[in-house]
C-alpha cells in the first residue's frame, strides 16, 4: 500500500465543497481523508506554504498521437508532460492512425495508459474514421472505456448525421464534442481572415466559420435534448450564442483555450508557424470577448487542444505547416495570468480547469472531499521560469511561448495517490 502523504500550509480553493482557506490535506492509499483519521508515523510530508492545493486539473481536449504518429507524442510522453503542467487526467481525441473508432483501439489506449502518471479518458470517433459517413459503435466504445464522442479536426458536415450521433450518444449517455466549422467557408485558409491575413497575403478563416456551426450544433442540442460540448470556440460571435442557448437552458456546454485569450492573429506576423491553429488565433476584439466569457461562466472549461507537430510538419511554409501547438505545460500559468489581472477569481479558475470538466465528461475528480480519489494538484501562483524547448516533458516542441518568462507553475501533481510530478519535494 502506498505510504500516507500530508501536505499542509497550503491555500485549499475547493469549490464543491465550498472551502478556500489554509489547512491540511491528507492521503492514504488512493483516497483523501480526514486530517488526523490515519498513522502519521512515516508519512511523506509537504509544505505548501505559499502555494495554493485544488483538485487534480482535468484537460477534457489533448491529441496524445499513440496509436500512429508515435514521433509526436506517446501515451507516456503526453501523460508526463500533463502531470507537470498539472494534469491528473486528458481525455484524449480520437484522431490517431487508426481512428479511434471501435473498442478494441479504446482498450489499447486506456491499458497503454494504466501505468502513466495522468489518467487517461479515451474519446472515440462519431463516425468510422471520422470519414462522416457512417456512426461508428458507440456501445461498443463506451463498454471499452470512452467518455464522449467526437470527429474532432473535421467537423461533422452532415446534420442529419450529427442529429443521429446526438440521440446515439446520449442513449448511452455519452456528450457529443462538436469541433464547429464549415468546411466550406473555411476550405483553404490557414488563419483568421481579417486585416493582418490580408497584410500577409494568407488565405483567411472568417470567424463565421465557426458561429455558423456553433448556431447548428445548438439547434441539435435543442431539438434532440442531447447534451453538446462545444470544443476550442475562438470568436466573440460563438459566445454570443452559447450565453443565449445557456439563457434558454439548451443542453450545451463549452470549452475555450489558453490560446485564445492569450494570442490574437498579430502572433502570425512573420508567418510564425507556431502561431498557426484550428480554430486560428482571432482578433484582439474576439479574445476580450473569450475572457469575459470564462470569467461570467458561459465557458464551462478550459482545455489546452494540445496538438504536438515535429518539426517536420511545423518546420515549413506557413500554409502547409501543420495545425496546432502543444499546451499541457503552459495551460496554468496562461490562465493565473487572468487571475492576476482580476479577470478571473481563484475559485472559477478551478471550476474551469477541474470541476466542470469532471462534471461534463463524468469521470472522478473535480473535489477534495474526504473519500474522494486522490487526485491533487499544488499551484505555486508567484513563482516565475524560462519556458525553454530543453525543459519541455512533450515529445514535440510547437509552442508559441518557448523563451517567454511565466508566472506560476504545478509544482506537485498526485494522481491516484501516487506523485507524478514533483517540484515541491517532501521534507
Ligand atoms: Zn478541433
Amino acid at each position: 500500500m502506498t505510504a500516507v502523504i500530508i501536505i499542509r500550509n497550503g491555500r485549499i480553493i475547493d469549490p464543491i465543497n465550498d472551502s478556500d482557506g489554509t489547512g491540511e490535506i491528507w492521503i492514504s492509499g488512493n483516497r483523501i481523508v480526514s486530517p488526523g483519521s490515519v498513522d502519521a508515523g512515516d508519512a511523506i510530508r509537504y509544505d505548501a506554504a505559499g502555494s495554493w492545493v485544488v483538485p487534480g486539473l482535468i484537460d477534457m481536449h489533448v491529441h496524445l498521437r499513440e496509436p500512429g504518429e508515435e514521433y509526436k507524442e506517446t501515451i507516456a510522453s503526453g501523460t508526463r508532460a500533463a502531470a507537470a503542467g498539472g494534469f491528473t487526467a486528458v481525455a484524449c481525441m480520437p484522431n490517431t492512425r487508426p481512428v479511434n473508432d471501435n473498442g478494441s483501439i479504446t482498450t489499447f489506449i486506456r491499458k497503454t495508459a494504466e501505468t502513466c502518471p495522468a489518467r487517461v479518458y479515451p474519446v472515440g470517433a462519431v463516425s468510422k474514421g471520422s470519414r462522416g459517413e457512417e456512426l461508428a459503435e458507440y456501445a461498443e466504445m463506451k463498454e471499452a472505456g470512452i467518455v464522449a464522442v467526437t470527429d474532432d479536426g473535421h467537423p461533422v458536415m452532415n446534420s442529419q448525421m450529427m442529429r443521429r450521433a446526438l440521440e446515439y450518444a446520449g442513449s448511452h449517455g455519452l456528450p457529443v464534442i462538436s469541433h464547429s466549422e464549415d468546411a466550406a467557408l473555411s476550405r483553404n485558409g490557414c488563419m483568421h481572415e481579417g486585416f493582418v491575413s490580408t497584410r500577409l497575403g494568407l488565405r483567411g478563416i472568417p470567424a463565421a466559420a465557426e458561429s455558423i456551426m456553433v448556431y447548428r450544433e445548438i439547434a441539435l442540442a435543442e431539438l434532440t435534448g442531447c447534451r453538446m460540448h462545444l470544443a476550442h470556440v475562438s470568436t466573440a460571435a460563438s459566445v454570443d450564442l452559447i450565453r443565449r442557448a445557456k439563457e434558454r437552458g439548451v443542453p450545451v456546454t463549452a470549452e475555450t483555450a489558453p490560446h485564445y485569450f492569450t494570442l490574437t492573429d498579430e502572433a502570425v506576423r512573420g508567418y510564425n508557424t507556431n502561431a498557426k491553429m484550428n480554430p486560428p488565433l482571432r482578433s484582439e476584439a474576439d479574445r476580450r470577448v473569450i475572457i469575459e466569457a470564462l470569467g461570467d461562466g458561459t465557458f464551462d472549461a478550459i482545455a489546452t487542444d494540445h496538438a504536438p507537430h515535429s518539426v517536420l510538419e511545423k518546420d515549413i511554409e506557413f500554409d502547409l505547416a501543420a495545425n496546432g501547438i502543444i499546451g499541457l505545460e503552459t495551460a496554468v500559468p496562461l490562465t493565473l495570468a487572468l487571475v492576476r489581472s482580476g479577470r478571473l477569481t481563484e475559485r472559477r479558475l478551478v471550476e474551469l480547469l477541474s470541476v466542470n470538466p469532471a462534471r461534463i465528461l463524468g469521470v472522478p475528480g473535480g473535489t477534495l472531499a474526504v473519500g474522494a480519489t486522490a487526485d491533487l494538484t499544488v499551484i505555486n501562483p508567484t513563482i516565475s521560469f524560462v519556458y525553454t524547448e530543453e525543459a519541455v516533458l512533450s515529445k514535440s516542441h510547437n509552442s508559441p511561448f518557448l523563451g517567454q518568462t511565466l508566472t506560476g507553475k504545478a509544482v506537485l501533481t498526485i494522481c491516484d495517490g501516487r506523485v507524478g510530478h514533483d517540484e515541491l519535494q517532501a521534507r
